[in-house]
């Protein structure tokens, strides 16, 4: 009996994950019916100057609003979209997503860059130096209001092939951020390498930062390193004040965490926008002249 129970279950979330992958596939390439994108839904949070408070940045982040399921986090389609050879085709939507918005905040007068996770099969895939150039040639958002993220692991999957790419990027103007910095197996020779101009500080770091006296050493001793670099620190999963307090005092960059805000619907965010200016008492730069 026992072992029966447990057998169907296994089955059961399997032909579950079969199904959530076929949906998956249906929607990202339409088979046949141009796709139903609309199901790709991004969420962007705020990344903070941590001098001033000023908005440097958006991460956005990727949900699938499934029809019958609801609202799915990254974790329930990431790793079923690169098994199934369709993360591709879901990064090329992100990042359409991404630059159209960028571009629309960038017309309201709001100049800062939004930044798109790439996974080691999309960083390694022939056509995305191509994607890239198409996404900003169609939503003329000029490069440097886009940034891709990518891991260290990655990274070094194929540090050569990861240096060529990265540098393609880099040279038409794209910011690139190492993410989950701290967290994989970092190469310090492939780091002066790359033409990166931010780590991202794992969460794990912030989140034992102001409880763990080595963590806080860590933490001290990367921020170091990455001004020698020359490269700048953000701080992800930042939660408390306490935390962004230290995390300041260290000479960290920049912060990124629900203390600001939680990822949200980029209308949301705009709106979050509109009270961090008044918190801040920024003066929002006229927008340009619409056209038509
Ligand atoms: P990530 O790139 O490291 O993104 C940060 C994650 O931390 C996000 O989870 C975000 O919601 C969460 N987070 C932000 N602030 C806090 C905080 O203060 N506390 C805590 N506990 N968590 C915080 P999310 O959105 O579930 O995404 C998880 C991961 O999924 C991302 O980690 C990224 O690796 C991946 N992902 C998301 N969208 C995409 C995408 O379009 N392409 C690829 N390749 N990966 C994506
Ligand atoms: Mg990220
Ligand atoms: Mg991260
Ligand atoms: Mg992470």
């Amino acid at each position: 009996g026992g072992v029966r129970v447990y057998d169907e279950a296994v089955d059961a979330h399997e032909r579950d994950q079969r199904a959530l992958a076929d949906d998956l596939r249906a929607m990202l390439t339409g088979g046949g019916g141009g796709g139903r994108h609309g199901e790709v839904v991004l969420h962007f949070q705020p990344q903070l100057d941590c001098r001033d408070g000023s908005v440097v940045g958006m991460e956005a982040l990727a949900r699938w609003r499934h029809p019958e399921r609801g609202l799915l986090p990254p974790v329930a389609f990431i790793d079923l979209a690169e098994q199934h050879g369709v993360m591709f085709a879901l990064t090329t939507e992100v990042l359409d997503q991404a630059a159209r918005q960028a571009a629309r905040w960038r017309a309201a007068g709001r100049d800062f860059p939004v930044a798109v996770n790439l996974s080691t099969s999309c960083l390694e895939h022939p056509r995305l130096i191509e994607v890239v150039d198409d996404v900003l040639a169609r939503t003329g958002l000029p490069a440097e209001g886009l940034v891709v993220e990518i891991t260290e692991t990655t990274l070094m999957h194929d540090p050569a092939h990861a240096v060529a790419v990265t540098r393609a990027v880099a040279e038409r103007g794209v910011g690139v951020s190492i993410d989950d910095y701290g967290s994989g197996y970092s190469s310090l020779t492939y780091l002066n390498e790359l033409p990166a101009r931010e780590l991202k500080l794992d969460r794990s770091f912030t989140a034992r930062l102001t409880s763990d006296e080595r963590t806080h050493a860590i933490v001290s001793g990367t921020v170091d390193l990455a001004h020698h670099l020359g490269l700048r620190l953000i701080a992800e999963g930042v939660e408390d004040a306490g935390t962004s307090a230290v995390l300041r005092e260290l000479g960290c960059d920049r912060t990124q965490g629900y203390l600001h805000s939680r990822p949200l619907p980029a209308d949301d965010v705009t709106a979050w926008l509109r009270e961090h200016d008044r918190a801040v008492g920024r003066v929002p730069a006229l927008p340009s002249p619409r056209r038509g």
